[in-house]
């Protein structure tokens, strides 16, 4: 069975910096560090960065809208 890679666009609530991060499909992403304030950010209201802040939900989420 082949695997896609999903990645996504976080942006950072602290400065704005774009970065493109791979999604897991079987994990949620609850923190993650900014490449360039280099704060790490947590997830606040989803169960996830992605949904927080990414240009698209995390598989998780799209799971649970079906
Ligand atoms: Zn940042």
């Amino acid at each position: 069975m082949k695997k896609k890679k999903i990645v996504g666009n976080i942006t950072c609530p602290e400065c704005g910096h774009k970065q493109l991060m791979e999604i897991p499909t079987s994990l949620c992403i609850a923190f993650y560090k900014c490449d360039k304030c280099g704060k790490t950010i947590y997830s606040k209201k989803s169960c996830c960065v992605f949904c927080d802040y990414g240009d698209r939900k995390c598989p998780a989420a799209e799971e649970h809208k079906k």
